[in-house]
């Protein structure tokens, strides 16, 4: 989250320069409506913050933080997800609700930025608990929350369960208004969207798919006479097996894992998949729809025995966790939790390309370490929007009460993260950027134009 903050700041520098910032001002207006640009985007808009008082089963009464953070309502709607997580605080809240900003913006969707969170550790409370927690979670900030105002999400700890849940409560507050778009990342019964499960999975492969196949064939001659480094890095990787290691292997890193396996347009091999528990390797080629089958009978968890790996005809060397993410591999996909390439493992790395499904999963020190050896880092903003945008379907097809198919979803998924790609790649392999920067400038550059008409910046 640090680097985050730093290259925000970076990026707002950055835009002053750009000649495209607000071009028909003069200097000193220019500079003004750069004031208000910086002041506006470095403070959310809103910070709610409660107590949820909640009666346990055994009687006693807890007092639990909850916050809502509402960052920016520039483009529309504040968007982002409810978090429930022992670690959730005020700080960490608002950045990821900045970052919602940012994201929504780079993929041009009509929402604004907000996230919540709820300081829980979900494992430690019964499914009753759980329910009033939600209820709770709704009743505390029904004022600020509903279909136009700000529309909350599934988010590390929280899922379709809880959704539904905090949608029936949010109708039971406001009898015969609208209520189903309060909420997305619902259930299918409920009003959800079909292919909301696997978006973000099919999303952050989608975009190194479209990078490494189709950006670089049609645009191939332009990038071998360019001196980008991260050019480089790319076309040394063209037209070659990939061996890829995917650290994660929950809702998205299964998915992401099944998309390289059976990609046509790429020669993958997924070596090496890891969970909490174990990682798993096999220098052939792992067997990732028997792995996804296993995970499905065994409360999502990757076989850690032996005998389970016979059991199941899995052909796979049994290895420590960690070590995945040093592995001799050309491609990283990191699905699990933050901060998981750091300053103790930088120097170690690999892999030449790297894919960020978990948001913030490499710490500054080695961001910035890893752009200045080359390395190719598909960001999260970019990379894992495939949830958020599956999202903005949920909610346009519960207003109009036309639900599409699964394959019409994600075919309208890819045309939207292949129109951001289009946009930023070649702004990206054309100057010294790293892509993470490269997608800050274009947001901020996108949120100044629309404030700015907006009058907001003077
Ligand atoms: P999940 O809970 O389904 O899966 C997480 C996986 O990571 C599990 O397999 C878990 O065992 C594994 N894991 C935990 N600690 C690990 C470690 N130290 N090493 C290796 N593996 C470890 O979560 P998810 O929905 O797949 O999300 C993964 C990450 O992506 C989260 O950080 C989440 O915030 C982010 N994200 C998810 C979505 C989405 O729509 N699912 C959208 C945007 C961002």
């Amino acid at each position: 989250m640090q680097r985050q903050q730093s290259i925000i700041e970076e990026s707002l520098k950055a835009v002053m320069e750009n000649e495209d910032f607000l071009p028909d001002l003069k200097y000193q207006s220019r500079e003004q409506a750069y004031k208000s640009l910086v002041a506006l985007l470095s403070t959310p808009n809103h910070v709610h913050k409660s107590y949820l008082r909640v009666p346990m089963e055994d009687g006693q009464i807890v007092r639990i933080p909850a916050f809502r953070i509402q960052h920016s309502d520039t483009v529309g709607p504040y968007k982002g997800g409810v978090r429930f997580h022992e670690s959730v605080h005020e700080d960490e809240v608002a950045n990821l609700a900045k970052l919602m900003t940012l994201k929504n913006a780079l993929h041009e969707l009509p929402f604004g930025g907000g996230k919540g969170g709820v300081s829980i550790n979900p494992k430690d409370y019964s499914v009753k608990e759980l329910n009033l927690i939600c209820k709770k979670y709704v009743q505390y900030f029904n004022d600020i929350l509903g279909p136009d105002k700000d529309i909350p999400a599934p988010d590390v700890g929280t899922g379709e369960r809880e959704m539904d849940w905090m949608m029936g409560e949010f109708k039971a507050l406001h009898p015969g208004e609208p209520y189903r778009n309060s909420f997305t990342g619902k259930s299918i019964v409920n009003g959800g969207s079909l292919g909301r499960r696997e978006a973000t999975g099919k999303g952050v492969y989608f975009t190194f798919r479209y990078m490494m196949h189709d950006f670089l064939n049609n645009n191939r001659d332009w990038l071998e006479g360019t001196d980008n480094v991260f050019a480089k890095t790319a076309l040394n990787h063209a037209d070659k097996e990939l061996k890829m290691a995917v650290q994660g292997f929950g809702n998205l890193g299964s998915v992401a894992a099944l998309e390289s396996g059976k990609c046509d347009y790429l020669n993958n091999k997924v070596v090496a998949v890891s969970d909490a528990n174990v990682m798993l390797y096999n220098r052939e080629g792992l067997d990732i729809e028997a792995l996804v089958e296993f995970t499905q009978q065994n409360d999502g968890d990757l076989p850690a025995e032996e005998q389970q790996l016979e059991e199941h005809e899995i052909h796979a060397e049994i290895r420590d966790r960690d070590e995945l993410l040093t592995m001799d591999v050309d491609v990283l996909f990191l699905a699990a939790l933050e901060d998981q390439i750091h300053e103790g493992n930088m120097k170690d790395i690999q892999a030449e390309i790297i894919v960020e499904g978990a948001n913030g999963p490499i710490t500054e020190e080695a961001d910035k370490h890893l752009a200045d050896q080359g390395v190719l880092i598909i960001p999260d903003i970019l990379a894992n929007a495939g949830g958020v945008i599956v999202s903005f379907y949920e909610w346009v097809q519960g207003r109009e009460a036309r639900f599409m198919n699964e394959d019409e979803v994600f075919e309208r998924l890819f045309e939207k993260m292949k129109h951001t790609m289009d946009t930023i790649l070649p702004q990206f392999f054309g100057d010294p950027f790293p892509l993470r920067q490269n997608c800050y400038i274009h947001s901020v550059m996108k949120l100044s134009n629309i404030m700015y008409r907006q009058g907001r910046l003077y």
